[in-house]
């Protein structure tokens, strides 16, 4: 759904859940990913699927070298954060926009990070509500569209007249998603 702003953003990174059409490169997934796992004893990696289809039939995955349990990548809570979020908080500084969606920002450290751009970098917050530092420390350059959160990025990708690349994009996923039920 975010290919619509790589064309003005070629420095672009994603902080958040993966999104369908986005290179991995582009994407931090703080939270971590099911796509892959790791044996939590001799720390070998495994690919996710094979986690998965443990999981799914109520086993527990277990590593197959050392018996130890394979966990998938995913942070739980109290848990640190993937290397690779720490490795990417340079970008912040470096930004030139800040594109902010659908959050409570009331989780750390992503709270924070909304802060973490320069004072001048005009910050767009689109969300059903006002949250975060956009409600109690606003900046002069802040841009905020409340309400529908489909209706405010088609009006976005309308105005960057991106609107047939995302209705091309987004068919493209539909048709992947329909081929993987059969
Ligand atoms: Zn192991």
């Amino acid at each position: 759904m975010a290919r619509w702003v790589r064309p003005a953003l070629c420095a672009l990174r994603l902080w958040g859940p993966a999104v369908a059409g986005i290179p991995a490169s582009k994407l931090v997934e703080a939270h971590g990913s099911f796509a892959s796992a790791t044996c939590t004893v001799c720390r070998r990696p495994f690919p996710g699927k094979d986690v998965w289809a443990e999981v799914m039939v109520d086993r527990i995955p277990r590593c197959p070298v050392c018996t130890g349990i394979v966990k998938p990548d995913i942070v739980f809570f109290g848990e640190t954060l993937p290397q690779r979020f720490l490795l990417h908080v340079v970008d912040f500084p470096m930004a030139d926009v800040l594109l902010i969606l659908g959050t409570s920002l009331e989780v750390e450290p992503f709270a924070s990070l909304s802060e973490a751009v320069r004072s001048s970098v005009p910050r767009l917050l689109i969300n059903r509500d006002l949250v975060g530092p956009f409600a109690w420390r606003p900046r002069s350059r802040d841009v905020v569209q409340l309400g529908d959160m489909v209706h405010s990025v088609e009006r976005l990708v309308e105005l960057l007249g991106w609107t047939e690349e995302l209705q091309d994009l987004m068919r493209q996923e539909a048709e992947k998603l329909n081929g993987r039920d059969r």
